[in-house]
């Protein structure tokens, strides 16, 4: 299955605690199938300090989220769409709901 997301796009999240969601992509995981968008599914991750273990310092991060719980937001039509690509050799992406090619 081929990731038919790539970096800067919008996209929505549709499953999970941060169903709802808008982000931009900041990193694509192709082998993993997961992408990473800014400001969504931030965890809270304790970040160590060497020599004072009483003071933690608490950083709020990104976790990429799986494929499967985005779509992207076509910035034509400007809804959540399906993508589809015109065929095999085409890298071009185009929007099934409005039909315009989006890259
Ligand atoms: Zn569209």
């Amino acid at each position: 299955m081929k990731i038919k997301i790539k970096k800067d796009d919008n996209v929505l999240v549709i499953a999970g605690r941060d169903k709802g969601k808008k982000g931009k992509v900041i990193a694509v995981y192709p082998e993993a199938n997961r992408v990473l968008v800014a400001n969504v599914n931030l965890r809270k991750k304790a970040i160590r300090q060497q020599d004072q273990m009483m003071d933690k310092n608490f950083a709020e991060r990104e976790v990429p989220l799986h494929i499967s719980n985005v779509m992207v937001i076509c910035p034509h039509c400007k809804k959540p769409a399906r993508l589809g690509r015109r065929n095999e050799e085409d890298h071009k992406r185009y929007c099934r709901k409005c039909g315009k090619d989006i890259d």
